[in-house]
């Protein structure tokens, strides 16, 4: 599943180094982000490993599809869902993204401005 992930969400997987779930079944998990940007920051992961929405391939629609569903889930659950949120996933480097395994970003709790950085 994660095994060869040698990224710091394949540790994080693999119950290498700790996070703090919020989420979590077959396909997925959720935990907060160590650096939040807004006082709800909550990263919703796939198990497999993909290194960026570009690798992802037509096998995989039902996944990234059960990664939107999860993160209006959480937002329910966090409370965040009426007065609404983002979720964002960062694509290659050009796309600010740093960690080499998909997530999708969910930022709620501020006042969030358009267009994004
Ligand atoms: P991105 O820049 O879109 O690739 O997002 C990577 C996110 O992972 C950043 O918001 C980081 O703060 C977050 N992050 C990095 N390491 C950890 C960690 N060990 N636990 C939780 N979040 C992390």
């Amino acid at each position: 599943m994660s095994d060869n992930n040698p990224t710091i969400f394949g540790k994080i997987l693999r119950g290498e180094i700790p996070s703090t779930r919020v989420w979590e079944d077959d396909q997925c998990i959720a935990f907060r982000d160590v650096n939040p940007v807004a006082p709800t920051h909550v990263l919703v992961i796939p198990r497999r490993h993909i290194a960026t929405l570009n690798n992802a391939t037509s096998d995989d629609k039902p996944l990234l599809g059960h990664l939107m569903w999860v993160a209006t889930q959480i937002a329910a659950q966090l409370g965040v869902a009426e007065d609404g949120y983002r979720v964002v996933m960062n694509v290659g480097p050009g796309g600010g993204q740093t960690v080499f395994h998909i997530h999708l970003h969910i930022i709620a709790g501020r006042p969030l401005v358009w267009p994004p950085g």
